[in-house]
């Protein structure tokens, strides 16, 4: 598929490009914001399965507001962007000469991006087994969210003064405000084992969260919906006041993917976080559900959101073991105005696509297509190839 067909399907794929981000992805988190204002109040956080890094771009963004361009234009840019979505108008390429013309315009009136935000002690660490290349303002680490070595890792670079030798994860400090997970394993197709490799990179996600997250902290990750995900819902009952389960609008309505929004930490008494002895489901987790009050009696009825755009749906609930079950509330968030994506939009006659922002640094493909190349190509000298 060429490139501007691609632009022409996906809204979002296009619009990414036009305003530097390195994936569509940033509208999801962008969305997401927009409906549980995340980043209130919020200096650190922890990037989880980041690269190519597009959330780290958004927080980058919006807590140090010195990546690329100053705050005015990018307000100035988010005003067109809205602009375009409500009317559905075909965008103008910005060129690598715009953006800098801009970036000159803002500097004559004094709009000059800012070395640090009005956000004291900003900190923001990025993780992923993939590189992220680097982002301004943002600690990146490559290493495997669900190996107990990268808790130290993480505590470390939060914390430079933090010892592994003389501390364990449960006797550090929990510094951090907010923890969002991306994460999500190569596609295999096999509907099942696709939502069985996710929710086991949500369950790392939600324990190194457990061990970083200070109480009041917010944990937001992305999820496959599957059959049994009510389960799920009533395990992070335990440790959050507030469980939401998000659609965002550039999330595609045909896709599994949702988001959970979890508010305000509240870890039960005694618990002690440890990747040595993580949660999963079947073990510590219905222990202390059982020690809880059951949550259902606990819980809020959805409520649509003030600006009447919010969608409420329940779930609904099947199954025999129903204590341990429960309904989170759906919210399809992003203004419904907004680019459909699993639309395609007729572009411009002039339309021209614009190359990635962040060309894959390491992708999996690389060392198949050099063992191709070396081969002479698709139709080359191997000796296992049919050349006739
Ligand atoms: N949020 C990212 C962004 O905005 O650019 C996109 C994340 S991408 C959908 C999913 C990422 O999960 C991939 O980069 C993949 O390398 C990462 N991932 C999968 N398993 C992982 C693991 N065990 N540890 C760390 N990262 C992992």
């Amino acid at each position: 598929m060429g490139k501007s067909s691609k632009d022409k399907r996906d809204a979002y794929y296009r619009l990414a490009k036009e305003q530097g981000w390195r994936a569509r992805s940033a509208f999801k988190l962008l969305q997401l914001d927009e409906e549980f204002n995340l980043f209130e109040d919020v200096t650190r956080v922890v990037d989880l399965c980041a690269a190519p890094g597009s959330w780290s771009q958004v927080l980058s963004r919006v807590l140090i507001k010195n990546e690329q361009f100053g705050r005015c234009a990018w307000e100035d840019r988010e005003a067109k962007f809205r602009q375009r979505m409500l009317n559905v108008i075909p965008s103008e390429p910005t060129t690598q000469e715009e953006s800098q013309q801009q970036e000159q315009k803002d500097a004559e009136m004094g709009n000059i991006p800012e070395e640090s935000g009005d956000r004291p002690d900003v900190k923001i660490v990025s993780i992923d087994l993939q590189p992220i290349s680097p982002l301004p303002g943002v600690i990146t680490l490559r290493a495997d969210i669900t190996h107990p070595a990268t808790v130290p890792l993480l505590l470390k670079a939060l914390d430079p003064c933090y010892d592994p030798e003389t501390s364990t994860s449960q006797q550090a400090q929990h510094p951090v405000d907010l923890v969002i997970s991306d994460g999500a394993p190569d596609v295999t197709g096999l509907h099942d084992l696709d939502i069985y490799v996710q929710s086991q990179l949500l369950f790392a996600a939600l324990n190194l969260a457990l061990c970083v997250l200070k109480p009041g902290g917010k944990f937001v990750a992305k999820i496959f919906r599957g059959r049994n995900v009510d389960l799920l819902y009533a395990q992070l009952k335990v440790f959050f006041e507030k469980v939401y389960v998000a659609k965002p609008r550039s999330s595609r309505a045909s896709s599994v993917e949702a988001f959970i929004v979890c508010i305000n930490f509240q870890p039960p008494e005694g618990f002690k976080a440890s990747l040595e002895e993580p949660l999963g489901v079947g073990s510590r987790l219905s222990e202390l559900q059982e020690q809880q009050q059951d949550p259902i009696s606990q819980a809020e009825p959805p409520k649509a959101g003030d600006d009447g755009i919010t969608e409420v749906i329940l779930e609904d609930v099947s199954g025999s073991d129903n204590k341990n079950r429960w309904i989170a509330p759906f919210i399809a968030c992003g203004d419904l105005s907004a680019f459909d994506s699993d639309a395609s939009y007729k572009l411009a006659a002039d339309h021209v696509s614009l190359p990635p922002v962040q060309p894959p640094t390491a992708p999996p493909y690389k060392r198949a297509i050099e063992l191709r190349r070396q081969n002479g190509g698709a139709y080359g000298k191997s000796p296992n190839r049919c050349t006739q």
